[in-house]
């Protein structure tokens, strides 16, 4: 059984309550809901509750939402919070097709909200894990494959597994923006990994895949502005470079992990911070070596 509490410090870590740069003025409805627009028909959604109008770099908690000329799509539901399928109904009233990036319970939280679900095969188990700590799940869980294209009308999102954070995590690539949405598959900052494990070589292997994909910026769960596609080599950098030298530990309720890359300002956009469990660290450098990647 996994520990809510453990997962939520995680998710919540560093969360502060900054005040957003004065000209975004963004102004959360009576329930604490409010969106940013990233690009044309594609947006952020998030709650004052999941990080506020938090300063940039600052991790917070989000969905987005990407609106074609005949459907929509949702991208994760964060915690539970009341009113959330609501709120994105009074920016759409297009039919919605609403999925996963994966099953870690802040991307799931108010998946009851909505009929029916959509999530990678590899992460249906983890997604029915971590939803019972929120209870009974009331939805119908529908299967989403590497590959497919999501056609929303006048725009297509193409679909691709990145095992890694976790074995089903997917990634969103909106053909119309040509803006790549990645969960916390990518992201500044990597958490790897948490009650699942995949070699970072296999990680490694999928990232060269995505990457040679064409895109202009990520944009991860937890952060709410565009980042270069230059992150994946710098993450992958980042973790062969210091995997074998770095050993800060960090104590997370009883878990200890390391931190391979030391922290610095997370208001930095080239900011990253990889952690990975203690007691992967020996196989996971071997992995490395054996796939020639150290
Ligand atoms: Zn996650």
């Amino acid at each position: 059984m996994l520990n809510m509490k453990k997962i939520l410090m995680v998710s919540f870590l560093g969360l502060m309550a900054f005040s957003i740069h004065a000209q975004e003025k963004i102004i959360p409805d009576n329930k604490g809901f409010f969106h940013i627009k990233v690009d044309d028909g594609l947006y952020v959604i998030s709650n004052m509750a999941w990080g506020g109008l938090a300063e940039k770099g600052t991790p917070t908690q989000n969905a987005q939402l990407i609106i074609g000329s005949e459907k929509a799509l949702l991208i994760d539901t964060s915690t539970p919070m009341e009113g959330f399928a609501d709120y994105v109904r009074s920016i759409t009233d297009l039919p919605l097709m609403v999925v996963n990036s994966h099953g870690h319970l802040d991307h799931i939280g108010n998946n009851n909200q909505f009929e029916e679900i959509f999530i990678h095969p590899a992460d249906t188990a983890l997604l029915r894990e971590h939803f019972s700590n929120y209870g009974k799940p009331h939805f119908t869980v529908k299967l989403i494959n590497d590959g497919e294209v999501i056609d929303l009308g006048n725009r297509k999102v193409n679909v691709y597994n990145l095992p890694g954070h976790t074995r089903g995590s997917i990634v969103f690539l909106d053909q119309k923006t040509s803006i790549l949405i990645t969960g916390d598959a990518i992201a500044r900052r990597l958490l790897y990994t948490f009650g699942d494990w995949t070699d970072l070589s296999v990680y490694f292997q999928a990232l060269e895949r995505i990457g040679k994909l064409k895109f202009d910026s990520i944009l991860s769960n937890h952060d709410r502005f565009l980042i270069s596609p230059e992150l994946i080599s710098r993450l992958r950098g980042a973790i062969t470079d210091n995997i074998e030298t770095e050993t800060k530990t960090w104590n997370l309720m009883g878990t200890e992990y390391i931190h391979i890359v030391p922290l610095n300002d997370q208001s930095d956009p080239e900011y990253i911070d990889i952690v990975i469990l203690k007691d992967k660290l020996p196989d996971a450098i071997n992995d490395l070596k054996n796939n020639g990647y150290l």
